[in-house]
């Protein structure tokens, strides 16, 4: 059983119809940028707009303010399938990774839904997930069992390319304190221990273990307090690094790498070094191909193309990893702008306002909608989709 050509051709005709709400969405959020769990504005005006079309909207969820969840219940038994929403902004730059669109997207995507086949089965969903800029939204309602009873997540993000398959880095802050003894620079160096000398040659161990790591590994970071005066013997040197990895297993030996450079640079310099994890791990991206590949054969009939990347190049992190560790979620990615408008960027933020950002996020909104109701209305389908999901746990 394939999906209902009249559904589909009436998702599409509703998401044109609601093109400007989709725009005026976008702009209002985009006007209003609010960072990490500060979000009401945004998390109001979703909530408002999805009450107002038949969604039965529950909020706060998982203990978290600017978190929502918006249910269709269609009629009779069936999967349930949720469309995600971020909607924070970065500090002082705004809406530069464009989750406003995200926002105005999943918005669209529902709603398009809801109005066309009112009558789908099993359960759709919009839900809101706050703070993905460091703030571990997602993670937190793991946690607290908010995607519970959840078959399938997708969400849609801007970017500098579309792209719908792709995977995204493990990542781990971690911030390393190197303590020494402070003494006279000039009168009794010889008395002092030297943090700095340690935080140094850990920076050059990192920078040396780089070479023997594998493509798929990222690790970076700064110093943040390297001294308090070129006369004293630093005693206290704190630095702050990232480390990222594709997979899970080599993502943990990473780890390991990092922390002997910074034993032995500590050893080295006769320091102690406190290890610290700060924040919420992100978890390596899994995109569900099954997904992916029905949601490319609707790109395909709505007139939007893939720019053909390879999965792992221009990749970042996002807690939606932690979420595709949990159910099958898809997060296809579509130009903003161009291939030099990079998220969190002067330009980005430009482009996310763009006409080329407005027509490239209504086609997309058409293939996300066309994919979750063939994930509500074709069985087989969401079977292959599980039964992806289980084989690559
Ligand atoms: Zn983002």
């Amino acid at each position: 059983m394939g999906q209902d050509k009249s559904a589909a051709q009436e998702i599409i005709r509703q998401v044109d119809i609601l093109a400007g709400r989709i725009g005026a969405v976008n702009k209002s959020i985009f006007d209003k940028p609010e960072t990490c769990y500060q979000e009401a504005f945004a998390c109001g005006l979703l909530r408002k707009e999805l009450a107002a079309e038949g969604f039965s909207v529950k909020a706060p969820v998982a203990g978290l303010d600017t978190a929502f969840v918006a249910v269709h219940k269609g009629s009779g038994k069936g999967p349930t399938v949720a469309l995600l929403a971020e909607y924070d902004a970065l500090p002082g730059i705004g809406h530069a990774c464009g989750h406003s669109l995200i926002a105005a997207t999943a918005f669209g995507a529902a709603t398009a839904i809801r109005r066309a086949a009112p009558r789908h089965p099993g359960t759709l969903m919009v839900i809101g997930t706050p703070a993905e800029e460091g703030g571990g939204g997602k993670v937190k309602m793991i946690a607290k069992g908010a995607f519970k009873g959840v078959d399938a997540a997708i969400m849609i993000h801007p970017s500098n390319k579309t792209r719908v398959i792709a995977r995204m880095f493990a990542v781990t802050e971690l911030t390393f304190t190197f303590t020494g003894k402070a003494a006279h620079a000039a009168a009794f160096p010889y008395k002092g221990v030297n943090a700095l000398d340690a935080g140094v040659l850990f920076y050059n161990a990192v920078s040396a273990l780089r070479q023997q790591l594998k493509e798929e590994a990222r690790v970076h970071g700064i110093f943040t307090h390297g001294g308090d005066a070129p006369n004293i013997i630093p005693e206290r040197v704190v630095m702050h690094f990232y480390v990222r990895a594709l997979d899970r297993g080599y993502f943990r030996r990473v780890i390991e790498q990092v922390t002997q450079c910074a034993q032995g640079a500590a050893a080295a310099a006769g320091c102690k070094v406190k290890i610290e994890q700060r924040g919420h791990t992100y978890e390596p991206f899994y995109p569900n191909r099954a997904m992916g590949r029905m949601f490319l054969e609707h790109m395909g009939a709505v007139g939007i193309k893939d720019d053909g990347f390879a999965e792992a190049e221009e990749i970042g992190s996002s807690d939606i990893g932690n979420l595709s560790q949990e159910l099958p979620t898809l997060h296809p990615e579509y130009a903003a702008g161009g291939k030099e408008d990079i998220n969190h960027s002067r330009a980005f933020l430009k482009a996310v306002m763009s006409k080329k950002a407005a027509q490239n996020a209504l086609a997309m909104t058409k293939a996300m909608a066309l994919t979750v109701h063939s994930l509500l209305t074709e069985p087989e389908l969401m079977a292959r989709v599980k039964r992806e999901f289980a084989e690559t746990r």
